[in-house]
Order: C-alpha cells, then sequence, then structure tokens
C-alpha cells in the first residue's frame, strides 16, 4: 500500500517510515510531484493538517497524511498557535518569532505553554485525527542551540532544559511530534 506522507522533508519520511508496518510505503509530496504551496488557511492547527491531507487526496488521488504544528501560550489565548511559523511576519523567521513572544511575555508571571501536532490521515476514504501535546512553559531568555523553531525557549515539564538543550532522541519521546506519530503508527498497525 502507498501513502502520501505530505511533507518534502526526507529525515520525518525516514523516521515514520522505520516505524509503520512493512506493506506501507511512505512517498513524499517530491514522489507525486507536487511542488505547489498546499493551501494552509484554516483558523485551527486541526483544520490545517485536515486541509493538506484532502488536498492531496483531491488533487492526487493518493491516500495521504499530514501535520501540522503550533505553540499555544495560556496568558496569550493560545496564540501563536496556528500562526506559530509567521508569527513575526512572513519571512518566517525563529529568532524574529521567539523575539516577539518573549517581548509579549515581558510582564506576565504566568508562562504555561503548550506544542500541540495534529496529524489528519485520509484512509480508505475517512479521515482520522491524532494529537499530540507537550506542555511546559516558556523560558524568560532563549537556552541552547539544538532543534529548531521555538525550541531555544521551551521547556517541557519536568525539564531543567530547554527542548534546544536535550537531544532529538528525548525529544522525540516525551514531544508533541513524537506522541501524535505513535498514535498514527499504532492506527496503522491495526489496519
Ligand atoms: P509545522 O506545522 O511543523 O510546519 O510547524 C509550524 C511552526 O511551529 C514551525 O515553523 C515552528 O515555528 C513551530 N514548531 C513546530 N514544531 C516545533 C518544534 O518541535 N519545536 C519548536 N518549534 C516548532
Amino acid at each position: 500500500m502507498q501513502l502520501v506522507f505530505a511533507t518534502n522533508n526526507p529525515n520525518k519520511i525516514k523516521e515514520v517510515q522505520a516505524l509503520v508496518p512493512k506493506h506501507i510505503k511512505l512517498l513524499s509530496l517530491a514522489d507525486i510531484l507536487c511542488i505547489e504551496d498546499i493551501p494552509e488557511t484554516q483558523p485551527t492547527i486541526k483544520g490545517n493538517a485536515i486541509q493538506k491531507a484532502e488536498y492531496i487526496k483531491n488533487n492526487y488521488g493518493y491516500d495521504c497524511f499530514a501535520d501540522d504544528t503550533g505553540l499555544e501560550v495560556e496568558a496569550l489565548n493560545g496564540e501563536p498557535g496556528v500562526f506559530s511559523a509567521r508569527y513575526a511576519g512572513p519571512q518566517r523567521n525563529a529568532d524574529d518569532n521567539m523575539d516577539k513572544l518573549l517581548l509579549e511575555l515581558k510582564n506576565h508571571t504566568n508562562r504555561n505553554a503548550q506544542f500541540k501536532t495534529v496529524i489528519a490521515l485520509h484512509l480508505k476514504n475517512r479521515l482520522h485525527t491524532f494529537t499530540g501535546i507537550c506542555k511546559g512553559e516558556i523560558t524568560k531568555e532563549k537556552q541552547g542551540t539544538k532543534g529548531f523553531g521555538y525550541d531555544p525557549i521551551f521547556k517541557a515539564n519536568g525539564y531543567e532544559q530547554t527542548f534546544a538543550e536535550i537531544s532529538l532522541e528525548e525529544k522525540n519521546k516525551i514531544g508533541h511530534r513524537g506522541k501524535a506519530v505513535k498514535q498514527l503508527v499504532e492506527f496503522l498497525n491495526k489496519c
């Protein structure tokens, strides 16, 4: 069975391919010659994940799964959320995004936040979603050089180090994306 993972990141494909049953062959967007930007115009993380999976099914005919992630900050009513990638502007710059968030939170004592990943799977004409959440807090300044995005300012609950200071292996174990992928894989293993 062929299943499209709506990403162009070969590392993500490799990582998930190793976890899914052997009879499932994952295809990337490049494999199906999808080179256009897939619309992500929904107001929620879940909505965007579903929109991407449905876009591939409707335009290319493949069963597909797509993921979408955001950082939700309690004191900011869930922002940046669905706007996480372009919080500080269309340039999608991680440092600018973090600087803006630290500034917005400057006078807040509540620094609770969570990363949320939703994976939407379009399989055999049915839609399934899997949600992974990692709760933690926003630090006062950037710490660490590993990872990407908001990792230098996010500490998971129970950790003294930020996501940018722990190993990728550790992050995958406790992180939002890892938890969502685990649920997807468990589901596919039962199909
Ligand atoms: P995407 O849906 O995976 O493209 O994620 C959207 C945005 O959320 C990214 O551009 C990052 O700013 C942020 N983000 C997603 N996953 C992570 C993560 O694991 N660590 C830090 N930031 C992340």
